[in-house]
């Protein structure tokens, strides 16, 4: 681990909460539109970009799911463990915020997550098959702890929490791909640049992600490289913040988790002022104070 200057400048803080924020934002609104088909959601809302809670898990308005609730835990096992990404103390946060019961929960991480009950093993065991979202969804806090550590020492911090429940290479190149995108944004590097600099390298070795293609992504599953495909399409197709996320969530599918990863992306390019302040005053209040208050705690920690 090394070091980085005590002082984070107030610009690259206020994107940090952007990122958080964004994610829960992306989250809250994609849930109301989850499992839904395009067609579905324009029958039903025209273009949904207005938080109104419902949806399959029949949340309240501003109410957020997995995707953001297990950030928050793994950001909490993070700050207790003086910033370390440690893999015991990330299954332990991920198997105390199952035992909430929480109103949803991929198939993939219930299953890993049992096992370590059982193994006390906090390294699910390598699958092809386990290349789901479920790990991508919740890098930020890792992005935020290990910004301004050697690129090598970010992705390994990566995937110690990736392979709690998610030991897939494809999963860990989303995850990875995603925390450096964010940390690039984080220093205020143009959505080009870092296209431009991120996205040839994931896809010389991992071409299944290429998403220039002509045909929009519509209904992405579970499976990480549709999430990434409909993220990264909508991230290019749009020019801001709420574009971005009201487009990801209307192409229905998985949308809460694509929603919460457009978000986080759009927070930390976008910044703060590009948040939509009615979806903040309705988002959830102890989520919303939650994700300020660990942004800034990830990011300057005493000894980083
Ligand atoms: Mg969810
Ligand atoms: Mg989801």
């Amino acid at each position: 681990m090394s070091s980085v200057a005590a002082a984070v400048p107030a610009a690259i803080l206020a994107r940090a909460e952007a990122a958080y924020l964004g994610l829960a934002l992306g989250d809250a609104l994609g849930a109301t539109v989850e499992f839904m088909t395009p067609r579905e959601i324009a029958c039903q809302f025209g273009v949904h970009r207005e938080m109104v809670g419902g949806g399959w898990l029949k949340l309240r308005r501003g109410q957020v799911t997995d995707d953001t609730t297990m950030s928050l835990a793994l950001g909490e096992a993070i700050l207790g463990n003086r910033g370390r990404v440690e893999p015991l103390a990330c299954a332990r946060a991920f198997d105390g915020w199952m035992r909430g019961k929480p109103p949803d929960i991929g198939n993939t991480v219930r299953r890993n997550l049992v096992l370590f009950r059982r193994t006390a093993c906090p390294e699910a065991p390598p699958s092809e098959h386990d290349a789901g979202n479920g790990a991508a969804m919740r890098v930020l806090p890792v992005a935020l702890a290990t910004f301004g550590w050697p690129e090598a020492e970010v992705r390994a911090a990566c995937r110690a929490q990736a392979h709690v429940t998610h030991n897939n290479e494809v999963s860990d190149a989303a995850c990875e791909f995603l925390a450096v995108a964010v940390q690039d944004f984080l220093r205020g590097d143009p959505l080009r640049r870092i296209l431009r600099r991120r996205i040839g390298p994931l896809l010389s070795v991992y071409p299944q992600f290429s998403f220039r293609k002509r045909v929009r992504c519509a209904n992405p599953s579970g499976w990480v490289v549709e999430t990434m495909q409909a993220v990264l399409q909508a991230l290019l197709d749009n020019g801001g913040f709420e574009d971005c996320v009201v487009d990801v969530v209307n192409r229905g599918g998985d949308a809460d988790t694509t929603g919460a990863i457009a978000g986080m992306l759009c927070g930390a390019l976008y910044g703060r002022e590009a948040l939509p302040a009615r979806w903040l005053k309705v988002l959830d209040p102890a989520v919303r104070e939650a994700c300020i208050v660990q942004a800034r705690k990830l990011l300057v920690r005493d000894g980083k």
